[in-house]
C-alpha cells in the first residue's frame, strides 16, 4: 500500500453515517392548482386543461398546473405588448430599476420557501437550492436592477432602446435561476416578457409570479404560462414576439432555429454541453478531485455545463482515479430535503430512463463501469454516481450529453493531446483546467473551444460573468454586460 492509499483508507472510513437532517416544509404552502399569470392576474386556461407536477423523490403529486394552448399564449403576448407600449418601454429607466430591486428583495425574504419548493419540485439537494439557486437568482435581479439606468454607458456612443416582447423558454435543471437569467436583463432594458418554465419544474416560476405581483409590477410586464413543448412552440411561432431566449436541449434548439429562420425574430440559444475537466500532473489532486465531484455528481449531473468528461494526465491517472472512487463512496444519495444529501433525485422517470440507456450503451461499447455502493431509497428516481474508464474518443458516452451523474474518464500524455481531446466534441459550452502553473492555464484555456473555462475550480457563477457556448452549445451570451445586448436595439 502506498502512503497515499493508506491516507485515503484512513480518511474515507465509511462505516458511519450522518443522522437525518431534513429541512422543514412547515413554512411552505403549495396550492392545489396554479393558473396562468397573464396581465398581472392568475387566469384559467382557455383549454381548461391541467397537468400535474410530481415530486421526483417521492413520486407524489405536488400541484396541478394550467396547460396553456395557442389561445392562452396569444393572450399573454397581447398583455405583454400592451404593457410594453403603454407603460414599461417608456418608463424612466431608474423606475424600472426600482421594480427589479423589489423583486430581488422579496426573493431574498422568501428565500427559504423558494429553496424548499425548488428541491421538492426538481429533486435537487436543499444545500444547492438554498446556497446556489436562490441566492444567485436574487443576485441576478440585483445586478440587472443596477444596469437599468446605466445601459447607455454599457455601449458608449450608441443609442440604446428595447427590443419589444421577449418569449423565454427555460429547462428543468435550474428552474428559478434560469427564470432570473431571462427576466432580469429583459426588464432592465425595457422589454416585457412571456416566460414558460419546464413542465416538470413549474412551481418556483409560479411563486415568482406571486413575487412579481407583490412587487406591483405594472400588469402584463411579466407573464408566465405553463405547459410542455407545444406551449413552447406556440411562443416561438407567435408572430408578435420580437425575441426568443431559449435554454434547453440542442435538439429543441435546432427546431427553434429552423422555425425562426427567415423571420426577423432575434434569438439566443443556450444548449447542451459535454465539458472536459483536464487534470495535469502538477495539479493539487485532492482539490481537483473535489472539483470533478462538484462538476458532475452534485446536482445529479443535471447541468448543461457539467464536467462530464475527465481528462487526466497518464502519470497521475491511477492516483486520481483511486481518490475519486474513495470520494464517490462518501457521497450521500437520497432525500433532496436532507441537508447532508450530496446527490438528490433524478428530475423525472424519463430522464432516469435516458441515463440508464447510456449506462447500458457505455458497457456495450466496452467501457468499464464503476458505481458507488450507496443504498438508494425505495421510491423515487435515483442514480448512483458512476464513472466509466477504458473509454475511446468515439464512444457515445464521450460524445453525447447524458445529463446525469455519469463521468467518462480518458487519459493523455501531452498538453496538445489534452486540448485536442477536450475539443473533439460537437459541443463547446464549458471546460476546466487543473494545474499549478499559471502559464499552462492561459495556454490551455485559450486553446479550448468553450464559452467558459474554469481554472482550478468548476461551476462557479456570478451575475457579472457572461455565459454561453461555441458550436452546438448555442448562440449568444447571457449574464454580465454581454447579457444586455440581446435585449437592446443599438443604433
Ligand atoms: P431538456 O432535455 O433539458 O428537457 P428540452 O429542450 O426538451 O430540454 O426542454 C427545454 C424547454 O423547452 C422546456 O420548457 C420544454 O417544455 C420546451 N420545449 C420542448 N419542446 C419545444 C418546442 N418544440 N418548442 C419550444 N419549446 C419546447
Amino acid at each position: 500500500m502506498s502512503s497515499n492509499d493508506q491516507e485515503n483508507s484512513l480518511n474515507f472510513n465509511t462505516d458511519w453515517s450522518y443522522s437525518p437532517a431534513p429541512e422543514s416544509t412547515d413554512h411552505v404552502t403549495i396550492k392545489d392548482r396554479y393558473d396562468l399569470f397573464i396581465g398581472g392576474e392568475f387566469v384559467a386556461p382557455a383549454s381548461d386543461k391541467y397537468f400535474t407536477s410530481m415530486n421526483p423523490a417521492t413520486e407524489e403529486p405536488l400541484a396541478e398546473l394550467a396547460e396553456a394552448g395557442a389561445e392562452d399564449v396569444d393572450r399573454a403576448v397581447k398583455a405583454a405588448r400592451k404593457a410594453y407600449k403603454q407603460n414599461w418601454s417608456g418608463l424612466a429607466p431608474a423606475s424600472r430599476g426600482k421594480y427589479i430591486y423589489r423583486i430581488a428583495r422579496i426573493l431574498q425574504e422568501r428565500a427559504r420557501e423558494f429553496a424548499v419548493v425548488e428541491s421538492m419540485d426538481g429533486g435537487k439537494p436543499i444545500r444547492e437550492s438554498r446556497d446556489i439557486d436562490v441566492p444567485l437568482a436574487a443576485a441576478h435581479f440585483f445586478y440587472y436592477a443596477g444596469w437599468a439606468d446605466k445601459v447607455d454607458y454599457a455601449f458608449p456612443g450608441r443609442k440604446t432602446g428595447p427590443v419589444g416582447v421577449a418569449g423565454q423558454i427555460i429547462p428543468w435543471n435550474f428552474p428559478l435561476l434560469m427564470a432570473a437569467w431571462k427576466i432580469a436583463p429583459a426588464l432592465a432594458c425595457g422589454n416585457t416578457v412571456v416566460l414558460k418554465p419546464a413542465e416538470t419544474t413549474p412551481l418556483t416560476a409560479m411563486l415568482l409570479a406571486e413575487v412579481i405581483a407583490e412587487a406591483e409590477l405594472p400588469p402584463g410586464v411579466v407573464n408566465i404560462v405553463t405547459g410542455a413543448g407545444k406551449t413552447g412552440a406556440a411562443i416561438v411561432d407567435h408572430p408578435d414576439i420580437d425575441k426568443i431566449a431559449f435554454t434547453g436541449s440542442t435538439e429543441v434548439g435546432r427546431i427553434i432555429q429552423k422555425a425562426l429562420a427567415g423571420t426577423d425574430t432575434r434569438y439566443t440559444l443556450e444548449l447542451g454541453g459535454k465539458a472536459a475537466n483536464i487534470i495535469f500532473e502538477d495539479a493539487a489532486l485532492d482539490q481537483a478531485v473535489e472539483g470533478i465531484v462538484n462538476g458532475i455528481f452534485f446536482n445529479q449531473g443535471h447541468v448543461c455545463c457539467a464536467g462530464s468528461r475527465l481528462l487526466v494526465q497518464e502519470s497521475v491517472a491511477d492516483d486520481v482515479l483511486g481518490r475519486l472512487k474513495d470520494r464517490m463512496e462518501t457521497l450521500i444519495v437520497g432525500d433532496p430535503l436532507d441537508k447532508n444529501t450530496d446527490i438528490g433525485a433524478i428530475n423525472s422517470s424519463m430522464q432516469l430512463e435516458t441515463i440508464n440507456k447510456y449506462l447500458e450503451i457505455g458497457q456495450q461499447e466496452g467501457a468499464t463501469m464503476h458505481q458507488s455502493s450507496c443504498a438508494l431509497p425505495d421510491k423515487g428516481h435515483w442514480c448512483r454516481p458512476t464513472v466509466f474508464t477504458g473509454v475511446a474518443q468515439s464512444h457515445r458516452i464521450v460524445q453525447e450529453e447524458i445529463f446525469g451523474p455519469v463521468l467518462a474518464v480518458q487519459t493523455f500524455r501531452t498538453v496538445d493531446e489534452a486540448v485536442a481531446k477536450a475539443n473533439n466534441t460537437p459541443y463547446g459550452l464549458s471546460g476546466g483546467v487543473w494545474t499549478d502553473k499559471g502559464a499552462k492555464i492561459f495556454k490551455v484555456s485559450n486553446q479550448m473551444r468553450a464559452g467558459v473555462v474554469w481554472a482550478n475550480t468548476f461551476n462557479k457563477f456570478d451575475p457579472g460573468s457572461p455565459f454561453g457556448g461555441y458550436k452546438e452549445s448555442g448562440v449568444g451570451r447571457e449574464g454580465g454586460l454581454h447579457g444586455l445586448k440581446p435585449y437592446l436595439q443599438l443604433a
